[in-house]
Parts: C-alpha cells; structure tokens; sequence
C-alpha cells in the first residue's frame, strides 16, 4: 500500500486535490504519491508567510540557531531513511544518496553557526567635519518572504541551501520543489514542523509547471531563489524585472590537465576523480565534468587511464550498494543524451568507451575530438558523456574552457602555483578548483556562475547576505 506524502502548509500537513506519482527512474515502478496543492492550499502558504514575516525577523538568534541545529541533527538520525527515498525519487545510487543527505546535515550545521556571528556593524561617519559626532549602526533585515523553486538532481540538499540560509536571517519561505522529486523536500517540510519555529515560517508544496509563473509572480514573496534550467530562469527574470531573483543555472563545466601534472600519481589522481565526476549523478549535474583538455605530453597516458577508469564504473540498479551510475531522470533524458552522442559521431568525434543506452541507463561515455560547435561540447550535457580534447599549453586551454555560454566552475590539475593564479585570473567562472575537478563544493563557500550559468551567490552565508539588506540608521550627536 502505497501512502500518500501530505504537503507541508504553514506547518501542517495537508493533500491537495491532483494526484502527482512519483515513479522510479530505474523501472518506473509506483514509488509514492502526493498531491498538487489547491489554489487554496497555495494562497494559504502565501499568506502565512507574509503574515510571520515580522516574528520571523525578530526571532531571537539563539531559537534560530537552535531550530537549525535541530534540523540538522533530525536530518542525520533520519539519514538512512532518506537517502532510500532519494533514491527512490531521483535514481542516483545509494552511496551518492547518502552523501546528499551528509551534505544536507552539513548546511543546517553551518547555518546555525552562522546565525549566532550573525551580527550588524558599527560605522563612524566621522572621517570629515561635517559627519562629526555622527555614528552609524548596520543591520541586514531580510527583504521579505523567499520562493525557492529547486531542480531534481539534488532533490534534498538543493533546497536545503535555500531553506537554512532563509531560517538562519528570520525570513519565512515557500518551497516549490521539481514535481519529478518531491519526496525528500516534503519529508524535510516535516521534520521543519517539528522543531518549533512560527507555523508560516516553512511551507512545502507542489505547484505543477504551468501554475508555478502565478507564484513567481506573487507580490507577497518579494525573494525568487532559482535553481534549474536556463530557459527557467530566463523565464523567471524577465517576468518580475522588480524582484530579487537568484538563478542558479546550467553548466558545461571543464576540467584541465596541464603537461606538469605528471608526478607519481598524478594522472591515475586526475583520471579517477574526471571519471567519478563526469558520470555521478549519471552525469546530472550543474558541475559534473563534461569538457576535458589535457595538455600534448600527457595527454595519451591521461586517455588511457581515464577510458579504464569509466570502464570500471558500475552501471545499473541504484539500489544495489555497488552500484556507481545509476539512471537517468527518465528515458526522454536518456534518449536525448544518445541523439547527442549521435550528432557528435556524425560530425567526427570517435567513441572511446560508452555511447550505448539501456532503458533510462546511459553507459559512461568518453568521446575524443568533437567539434567546437557539437552539443556534447557547447550545450549542457546533463548526461554521463565527456569530452576529450588535445591542447596546446595553458593559454589554449583556458581560451577553450571560456569560450562557452556558460560559466559555473572549472578544474585545474596542475602543481604550478602560477598557473592556478593565471587560471583564476582569466577564467570567467564562480569557482576555480585547483588539483581536482570543477565538481568540488562545500556548503559554506560562495557558489554559483557567471554569464548563462546564473546570477547571484549560494553557499550558507551568501545566501543569507542575498536574502537580506542593510539598512542603516545614523546617530547624530554621538
Ligand atoms: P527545470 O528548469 O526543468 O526545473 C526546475 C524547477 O523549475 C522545477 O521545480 C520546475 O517545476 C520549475 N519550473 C518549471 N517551469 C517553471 C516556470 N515556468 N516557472 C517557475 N518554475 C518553473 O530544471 P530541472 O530539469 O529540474 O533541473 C536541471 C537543471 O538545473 C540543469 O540545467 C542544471 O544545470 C540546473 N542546476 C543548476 C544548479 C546550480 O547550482 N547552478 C544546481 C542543480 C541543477
């Protein structure tokens, strides 16, 4: 018997009255069932959220931090749970669902410290005559209500970047997570009601697509927290030019191998951890590994090893604890990352390993030599295909990975200490990731793209400076 997942409205459970299944991507079996939330059940969401939006800014810091380390700790005794609904909902492995719910745990862990050092400044205005005895007091109020609208790669840790941050500075949010992956949120919208903060503060509710510009359009939630697809967020920003909107986006992301990377260690280093990070997720991430640029002298000894390390990736049931690449999202996924890898082969690039689709499974790819102006190479792939190109020296390399709409992270492998500041310096990227793979986050550090990959910062504490002002009153006669 399958139950059916309550929504969560102003701290309460509640069923809406349109069926949404959630099936499994692996074999599409019946996983569970939840609802679409009513036009009621919306505006009831809404409307406690603009109604505790001044109790929430005026919880004391030490509930907050304690609501929030309250999470955190409910999240982790609840891990194991979780992570198999993860699974369930989404079809990443169980060893990358455990790891999103550790990450989730981490982000309440960092926003209740974040919290309490919480703090407003204190400026003396008095650097000319005219602003003696003048003082001024710095707070960061928040601008009000937040809609965090999330994508189904990481169905829970997603949105626990845009709900910890919001708690953390006392602003109330409504949760519309991806109708594909629901579950996690909704469960995470339960354990929300049990720690204590005002009802109103959290709401979780599915909204079907065609529904969701109403909401984003709402006046009453003067915050849009964004994370999906381009053409979205693009929607989203030319539809309320007047609000605060955060977009975190797409990406094609690139690692390089530059020709000093070749200590004892060094390739099998990069060509492990480029071969994990092209194919976690089944490659759905904003920051998986999709373009590779190895330099001419280590550039066979990398292609080798790299094709054996994919090759050794297991694919398959996300269930079974071997499991390392699992599904995609579902088969029209899966398909179009094969008519990709078509189109890249009619156009002459060469399959080293992969380019077969079983069901909603895509085999690991590694391809060489696709052109520029391929999909594979210059749209996300959002699939577990990579692409490995020659280079000429770092100058050619990071031409190449700037030459692309977008702009979230890149990796470079390389010991030079010069290189990774001319890397860092030219790379039109939010984050450059030295020795390791453009994947790497931790939860506390600024994240987020520049050009097509979005706008705006996430990562616990500028997250919270996002969703907040300054706003300053000045002493005078001090
Ligand atoms: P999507 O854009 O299809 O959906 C994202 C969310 O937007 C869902 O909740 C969806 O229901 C909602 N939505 C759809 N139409 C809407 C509309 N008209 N108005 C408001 N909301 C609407 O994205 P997806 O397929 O779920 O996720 C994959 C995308 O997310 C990829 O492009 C990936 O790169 C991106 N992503 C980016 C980051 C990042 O941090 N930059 C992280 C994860 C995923």
């Amino acid at each position: 018997m399958i139950e059916l997942t309550p929504l969560w409205v102003a701290g309460s459970p509640v069923h809406g009255d349109a069926t949404l299944e959630v099936r499994h991507p692996y074999d599409d079996h019946l996983v569970a069932t939840t609802t679409y939330a009513t036009d009621a059940q919306v505006e009831q969401a809404v409307a406690a959220a603009d109604a505790v939006r001044h109790e929430a800014a005026a919880l004391p810091i030490h509930v907050r931090a304690e609501a929030l380390a309250a999470i955190g700790r409910a999240i982790d005794e609840r891990s194991d749970e979780i992570a198999c609904l993860i699974t369930a909902e989404n079809g990443k492995p169980l060893v990358w669902a455990r790891a999103e719910v550790g990450r989730a745990v981490s982000v309440f862990r960092v926003a209740a410290e974040a919290t309490r050092t919480w703090s407003g400044e204190v400026m003396r205005l008095d650097t000319d005559k005219a602003a003696e005895g003048r003082l001024a007091y710095i707070s960061r109020v928040p601008k009000g209500p937040v809609l965090a609208i999330t994508p189904f790669n990481f169905p829970l840790n997603l949105v626990a970047h845009k709900v910890a941050p919001a708690i953390a500075v006392g602003a109330p949010v409504v949760v519309k997570p991806a109708p594909k992956t629901p579950l996690s949120a909704l469960l995470l919208g339960e354990i929300i009601a049990g720690v204590g903060l005002p009802a109103g503060m959290v709401s979780v509710i599915n909204v079907p697509d065609e529904r969701a510009p109403e909401l984003v359009a709402d006046g009453r939630l003067p915050v849009v927290s964004f994370t999906g697809s381009g053409p979205v967020g693009a929607a989203i920003a030319a539809a309320v030019p007047h609000k605060h909107v955060v977009l975190e986006l797409g990406g094609n992301a690139a690692a390089y191998v530059a020709a000093d990377f070749d200590r004892p260690g060094d390739l099998d280093w990069a060509a492990q951890r480029i071969a994990t990070f092209a194919n976690y997720q089944a490659g759905q991430s904003c920051v998986g590994v999709q373009r590779v640029y190895a330099d001419s002298d280590v550039y066979e000894s990398l292609k080798e090893r790299l094709v054996a390390a994919v090759e050794a990736l297991r694919t398959g049931d996300p269930n079974d604890e071997r499991t390392q690449v699992g599904p995609l999202i579902n088969r029209a996924a899966a398909e179009r990352v094969g008519t990709w890898v078509t189109e890249a082969v009619a156009a002459g690039a060469r399959v080293l390993t992969g380019g077969v689709r079983t069901g909603t499974t895509y085999a690991p790819t590694v391809l060489e030599d696709a052109p520029g102006d391929a999909k594979v190479v210059c749209e996300e792939i959002f699939g577990p295909v990579l692409v490995l190109q020659r280079v000429d020296g770092a100058d050619d390399a990071l031409r190449r990975i700037n030459d692309s709409k977008f702009g979230l992270q890149a990796g470079v492998f390389t010991h030079d200490i010069q290189l990774a500041f001319q890397a860092h310096r030219v790379l039109e990227v939010g984050g450059v990731i030295i020795g390791d793979v453009p994947s790497y986050r931790a939860d506390q550090m600024p994240y987020g793209g520049v050009k097509a990959s979005g706008v705006g910062r996430e990562g616990v504490r500028y997250t919270m400076a996002d969703y907040t002002y300054e706003r300053v009153m000045v002493l005078t006669g001090i």
